[in-house]
């Protein structure tokens, strides 16, 4: 398994590379560009270049994430600009060497009556987003914790989504601990469960990546609010447990748990190696 955490672009591409890697980190998470806004980047390719060269020679992972405002069911004004973001994202994914981009399940906000309009919304979007696209990173869509809008919280509707679109070779999952355990599809000690239905339904297979959080509201409270690992209300035992999944095991698990400011994921990356993965593999 490849553990990791979120880390800055502050000194670019392969200054996040390098940051990863000084904590003792096998993979990483970044934003391609500024995470509050949906503007296209011009970036710096040679940058980009080097860090992917970096991650080679170190054997290191990486996956990025797209903005914040990025909404796959958006239409009018922002569809546009949703749409533009998306693929420069993947462009700088591709060039950095990622295995993909993560992105939410879209939430669709807008006035439509028809409960299966925003779901219209999303496959179009991801339609137009993947038809120019002919790189290796992949889409990878997030589980929601359905916060405010119910959309994107089973594994249903990401499988059934997947199925839906044209190019469906081109996306993949990711499985965000925290979302799974504070929605429905999860209960935190259930996952034999969870996975004989994720097999069933062909999502196992297209998960890609792994975001390691604990939750800090109960299962089904519908809340996101991450929480450090052992330190939530997600069992311990049951988080062993999904990480053990047969799968899983070559993927990307990235930690996107608060830090104190000036303080590192290191010590939380060690605590995972050897409380999580290690007393599995033992
Ligand atoms: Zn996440």
């Amino acid at each position: 398994m490849y553990i990791g955490a979120h880390v800055s672009i502050r000194n670019g591409y392969l200054g996040a590379a390098r940051l990863a890697y000084e904590l003792g980190a096998t993979a990483y998470q970044y934003f391609p560009k500024n995470p509050r806004s949906l503007q296209v980047k011009q970036f710096d390719e040679r940058d980009a270049a080097a860090c992917r060269q970096f991650c080679q020679q170190h054997d290191l992972r990486s996956i990025a994430h797209t903005s914040y405002p990025t909404n796959l069911a958006a239409e009018d004004g922002s569809y546009r600009m949703t749409l533009d973001s998306v693929r420069n994202d993947l462009a700088i994914a591709e060039a950095c060497g990622s295995i993909g981009v993560v992105v939410h399940f879209g939430q669709y906000k807008g006035k439509a009556k028809d409960p299966l309009y925003g779901y219209r919304r999303m496959i179009a979007m991801l339609n137009d987003i993947l038809a120019s696209w002919s790189g290796q990173a992949l889409l990878l869509i997030e589980n929601n914790v359905g916060q405010g809008n119910p959309m994107g919280m089973t594994m249903e509707e990401l499988t059934q989504v997947r199925s839906l679109i044209d190019a469906p070779e081109k996306v993949g999952f990711c499985l965000d601990t925290c979302h799974a355990f504070a929605s429905t599809l999860w209960q935190g000690d259930n996952w034999a469960e969870v996975v004989a239905r994720a097999r069933e339904l062909h999502y196992l297979e297209h998960v890609k990546a792994i975001h390691l959080n604990d939750s800090v509201f109960p299962h089904r409270s519908f809340r996101d609010r991450h929480a450090n690992i052992g330190k939530g209300l997600i069992p311990q035992g049951g988080l062993q447990e999904l990480l053990s999944t047969q799968e899983f095991q070559q993927l990307p698990v990235i930690l996107e748990t608060p830090h104190p400011p000036g303080q590192s994921h290191k010590a939380e990356i060690e605590y995972v190696n050897a409380r999580l993965l290690h007393a599995v593999q033992t």
